[in-house]
């Protein structure tokens, strides 16, 4: 299922859902829509988003939408899947839909309002009113200078630790809300970490490292199996599963850790400067995996890094200065000019220039 879209529009686009008797200003060449559903209001965004993206979210859309029809209905939208109605009459079709209540998509991760105040002799202020939305299928970077405060947003999405005031909503679901034990269980089936310092456990061979959170849900042999063996392919981790994990690369270790986040499927992998102790060609294998999997899965992916080769693999890189949102850029053709584009805002952002540099030994 392949739709030949058009370049998407170079400039955002809002439609808002209160003018439904209106012709939903939608041109297909003006580029794709996107719901972003806040509390109280749905509004449907025209975004500058790279194709592939695009691509994958409307396949997604028309599953979506296959599953909820019958009948007539659902024979025109499968065949607008093959691309054999119009953009607009598909785009109308989703709009209808989005009329009658119901949310086509509804984002992975919304941080509303989101401050962290860490209490002391004096103290501190490292988030303040943070706004964010990642999509389905996005892969989103969060750079800023050292103390920005990317961490502590990661800890606060990730639930370990939790916001002074604002909200975070998970898939729809406010983490912060649940008990303890319920935080377990939604941590390990919702989200999947990847961490710089890899946080194996070395009594463990790379393959029982893997397997522990489908062990944990006591998800089935043949099942832990099967899954395992697809992805070790996908990941190139096949010949090193049944090693221990001092037998293995700082590479290998970070695909073991990345393999780890993905075998249950979770909404979300979290990524705390996941090649921050690796050399450059293992960082650049790393981003090549972790992209692979954000494009051919559509795993929605949120990376804090401050180095801007890896981050130039994201479709989005939001910068953060001082606990506050200070700017944000989408990629574009290619990855060497989102390079570029990163390395200007963050001569902008200043802060220690050195710091950025990926000289690594
Ligand atoms: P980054 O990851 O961008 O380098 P952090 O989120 O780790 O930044 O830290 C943001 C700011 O909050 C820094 O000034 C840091 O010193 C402070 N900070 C982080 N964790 C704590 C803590 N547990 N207690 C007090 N201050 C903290
Ligand atoms: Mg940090």
């Amino acid at each position: 299922m392949n739709l030949n879209l058009p370049r998407p529009a170079a400039r955002p686009y809002v439609f808002d859902s209160h003018m439904h008797d209106a012709e939903p200003p939608i041109l297909a060449n003006e580029g794709f829509l996107l719901i972003d559903r806040t509390s109280h209001n749905t509004t449907l965004q025209l975004c500058q988003l790279p194709e592939r993206l695009i691509n994958r979210t409307l396949n997604r859309h028309a599953l979506h939408l296959e599953q909820r029809l019958g009948g007539n209905e659902r024979s025109s939208v499968t065949n607008t899947a093959y691309g054999t109605l119009s953009l607009r009459l598909y785009l109308s079709l989703i709009v209808d839909y989005l009329m009658k209540g119901e949310c086509i998509i509804m984002e992975i991760l919304k941080v509303n309002n989101l401050s962290k105040i860490y209490k002391g002799a004096v103290s501190y202020e490292a988030l303040s009113k943070i706004q964010l939305s990642v999509n389905p299928g996005e892969f989103v970077g969060i750079m800023g200078p050292s103390g920005s405060g990317k961490t502590t947003l990661l800890n606060l999405v990730s639930t370990i630790d939790s916001p002074t005031s604002g909200e975070v909503l998970i898939n729809g679901r406010n983490p912060h809300t649940l008990s303890a034990d319920q935080l377990a269980v939604f941590r390990r089936r919702e989200l999947g970490f990847v961490f710089q310092s890899f946080n194996l456990l070395h009594t463990l061979t790379v393959k029982e490292n893997i397997l522990l959170p489908l062990a944990l849900d006591g998800v089935s042999l043949k099942e832990m199996n099967s899954r395992i063996d697809q992805l070790a392919d996908k990941l190139g981790i096949t010949t090193i599963l049944d090693k221990r994990t001092y037998e293995i690369s700082g590479g290998q270790a970070q695909r073991t850790t990345i393999a780890r986040a993905l075998i249950h499927e979770p909404k979300l992998v979290l990524a705390d400067e996941p090649t921050g102790n690796l050399d450059s060609k293992a960082a650049r294998d790393v981003m090549e995996i972790m992209e692979k999997r954000n494009q051919e899965d559509g795993t929605t992916m949120m990376l804090v890094t401050h180095d801007p080769v890896a981050a130039s693999y994201c479709n989005r890189v939001v910068f953060i200065k001082d606990g506050q949102l200070y700017n944000e850029i989408h990629d574009g053709d290619n990855r060497a000019a989102f390079y570029q584009k990163i390395m200007n805002v963050l001569s902008l952002l200043g802060g220690n220039a050195d710091e950025f540099q990926t000289i690594r030994i």
